[in-house]
């Protein structure tokens, strides 16, 4: 039995705070939105910060995660798709729009949020962590000896944060560090070994050990950065030859490969897409 085509103002392609925050805007302009979310949960990179930091600068007290929470709980969670893919994209008034679970969508403009994925040539495994998120380390034992992998701020907040947990830390990057001169600072008063300049590392879990360069740890954390979201590769008619986007399409948030991935900054995109979708919408 074919399904119902929803016809709507915007589908957005990932649910992180781009998403979010564009579906929020959306919604106070009086436009129609669905959210498409690979993973089960609303969300995004903000999910793995669970202390306050550089965050939203009236609530320095405030982690990302108990942010996203407040975020999360200002629009209608009804429109998100959660644990969905879209899997087809044509051009029909529009872009009408296939998902994993069959739905086909309409929407008048399409926006992708899909954030960055932390960049590791490792395959995580029980004990190689890849990307952020303290979380990650509840099952890291005291004095366990740990190598992070990386020189910026994430790899060095990591390294620091296994330090005070009274891990014994190597650290390796790949050229110079990095990271922020306040984390350099802390970095100096540890007994973190750090290794510069090693471009070449070979990592590999063995048993109950990790082997990294032939020396042993009980675990290794990769913090090598992030790439974009590839997802506009799957769907090349909505690229021009010039590299440019089809009108209509869009893109927000760490997608846009900001060096600097920021929380103001994608929710200042976010608001200002809304805007402009609001006035080509008519
Ligand atoms: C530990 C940590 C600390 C941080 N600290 C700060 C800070 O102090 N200050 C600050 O300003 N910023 C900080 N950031 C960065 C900030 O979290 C990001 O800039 C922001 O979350 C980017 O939002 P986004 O919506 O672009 O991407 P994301 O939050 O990554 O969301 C993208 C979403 O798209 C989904 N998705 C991807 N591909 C698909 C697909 N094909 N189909 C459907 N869904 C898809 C993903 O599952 C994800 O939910 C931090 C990030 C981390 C991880």
């Amino acid at each position: 039995m074919s399904q119902e085509i929803q016809e709507i103002d915007v589908l957005i392609v990932g649910g992180g705070v781009g998403g979010i925050t564009l579906a929020q805007w959306l919604t106070g302009l009086g436009r129609s939105w669905r959210i498409v979310e690979q993973e089960g949960e609303l969300g995004g990179a903000l999910k793995h910060s669970e202390y306050p930091l550089k965050w939203i600068p009236a609530l320095p007290q405030i982690s990302g995660a108990q942010y996203l929470a407040q975020m999360k709980a200002a629009i209608d969670q009804q429109y998100c798709y959660l644990a969905q893919q879209v899997q087809s994209i044509s051009l029909a008034d529009g872009f009408e729009c296939g998902l994993s679970s069959g739905q086909q969508i309409r929407a008048k403009k399409l926006v992708f949020a899909c954030g960055a994925s932390p960049y590791s040539p490792f395959k995580a495994a029980e004990r190689i962590i890849v990307g952020p998120g303290l979380a990650r380390f509840n099952a890291i034992e005291p004095a366990s000896r740990v190598a992070v992998l990386g020189g910026g701020d994430n790899a060095l907040e990591h390294a620091l944060f296994l330090h005070q947990r009274h891990c014994r830390v190597d650290l390796y990057a790949r050229d110079q560090l990095r990271a922020s001169s306040a984390f350099l600072q802390q970095l100096q008063a540890t007994r973190i070994q750090v290794f510069t300049q090693c471009p070449q590392i070979e990592l590999l879990q063995q048993g109950e050990k990790v082997l990294l360069n032939q020396q042993q740890y009980d675990y290794a954390c990769v913090y090598y950065g992030y790439a974009p979201s590839n997802i506009l590769t799957k769907f090349p008619l909505l690229s021009l030859p010039d590299s440019g986007l089809r009108e209509g399409v869009h893109l927000i948030g760490d997608m846009t490969n900001a060096p600097f991935p920021s929380v103001l900054l994608t929710q200042g995109q976010a608001a200002q897409l809304a805007k402009q979708l609001d006035f080509e919408l008519g």
